[in-house]
């Protein structure tokens, strides 16, 4: 923009405020971690930064304000060395980044990809908890306080663990753990097998029980689950009606049959296709993101905890504990510009929840509202500043 943009002025100035008060946004040994900064139009514009301690690094945010601050998951020797081997690694946090974007859930068709509703934040909630209670405590045997949890500031949740044998894992390592949340590879055949009953030519399908560890016990319950929950839902997963009706009519006997591992009651023709869908529902959603960029990688910058999103102004809030999640709603308890109002002209069709009010629909209005609805509408690229109040 040629003129100076009175959004942009606004928004370092309660940037600067915002650190300048804050004390929640200081990583453990901030000495040995790289930082990332970025503006509203590169999320890491500048890498390769390191700060001595939280002191200077709260200066250089008064004095900067920068919308977007990444921190490594790494600790290395010298963070600020050039190229990436020349930073000693010394470890990585096991980090996952689960967004509501990757979920392709029926309300973005509605709203669209760049907004955030009430349901997509509930959703993607649901996937972390079962990331963390289906996944990481039990099968990889991580305790509560080895486990962080961040909101990430604009629609998901990130997840840190700390554990001191994680820390060590080289990419291939965390590969397979993330291959193994994401369900890749599991062999079907091998959580099934063909029994001959003895004396007689008939077989039997033998099959997981719900209490078993790992995928067995998951597949299980998963189907259980799914058949409890009626008709629609077998038919969902491709199970032709008959069968499905046949399935939920019968549903107490053939979950006694699964829980002592006999799976004769359930007659599935498509039996690849089906297991592959269970294992896809079990799975923590959109894990092949995780993959691909977070997860996996040991030099992997993410947004800083406790920091601002500058595509909401909304803080990465850090939960004292993953439990707390479930009572955590972003657009209250992530809230932070919460003095003032201003002005604005903004065309948006979605509703704006923040704060237990509704701002919207607005068809290129000029309204007055408080500062963190109009900077989120401003930062959502819906809004111009027109004046502050
Ligand atoms: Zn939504």
């Amino acid at each position: 923009m040629a003129t100076a943009d009175l959004g942009m002025s606004l928004l370092s100035k309660l940037l600067s405020d915002f650190y300048r008060k804050s004390n929640a946004y200081f990583p453990d040994r901030i000495e040995e971690r790289e930082f990332g900064i970025g503006d509203l139009e590169r999320k890491i514009a500048y890498r390769h930064m390191q700060f001595k301690s939280d002191d200077e690094f709260r200066k250089y945010m008064i004095a900067n304000a920068p919308p977007y601050v990444s921190c490594s998951s790494a600790y290395y020797h010298f963070p600020a060395g050039r190229p990436m081997s020349a930073k000693g690694w010394i470890g990585s946090e096991l980090i996952f980044d689960l967004d509501a974007n990757d979920m392709h859930l029926d309300c973005q068709k509605v709203h669209g990809g760049s907004w955030v509703c009430s349901n997509c934040l509930e959703k993607v909630k649901e996937e972390t908890f079962k990331l963390i209670e289906d996944f990481l405590i039990p099968d990889f045997g991580f305790s509560d306080n080895e486990i962080m949890v961040n909101f990430s500031g604009n629609r998901g949740y990130h997840v840190h663990v700390k554990d001191d044998v994680v820390m060590k894992l080289d990419t291939d390592a965390r590969k397979e753990v993330s291959d193994y949340i994401a369900g890749h590879g599991i062999d079907f055949e091998q959580i099934f097998r063909e029994e001959m009953v003895r004396g007689s030519k008939i077989r039997k399908l033998v099959g997981p029980r719900p209490e078993e560890k790992g995928w067995r016990g998951k597949v299980a319950r998963k189907f259980i689950s799914i058949m409890n929950n009626g008709k629609e839902s077998l038919e969902q997963m491709g199970i032709d009606k008959s069968i499905a009706r046949k399935l939920y009519e019968k549903r107490s006997l053939v979950e006694m049959g699964i829980r002592n591992g006999n799976w004769d009651m359930v007659y599935i023709k498509n039996k690849a296709d089906f297991w592959k869908s269970v294992i896809e529902k079990q799975a923590v959603a959109q894990s092949d993101r995780i993959d691909k960029n977070v997860t996996n990688d040991t030099g992997h910058m993410i947004r800083l905890a406790g920091s601002i999103h500058g595509g909401s102004g909304l803080i990465a809030r850090k939960m004292a504990a993953y439990r707390n999640m479930e009572r955590f709603d972003p657009m209250k308890d992530a809230v932070a510009f919460k003095e003032g109002s201003v002005k604005i002209i903004t065309d948006t069709k979605n509703v704006l929840n923040m704060n237990g009010n509704e701002y919207g629909p607005y068809t290129k209005e000029e309204v007055v509202i408080e500062t963190a609805p109009a900077m989120y509408l401003y930062l959502k690229g819906l809004a111009k500043v027109v004046a502050i109040e």
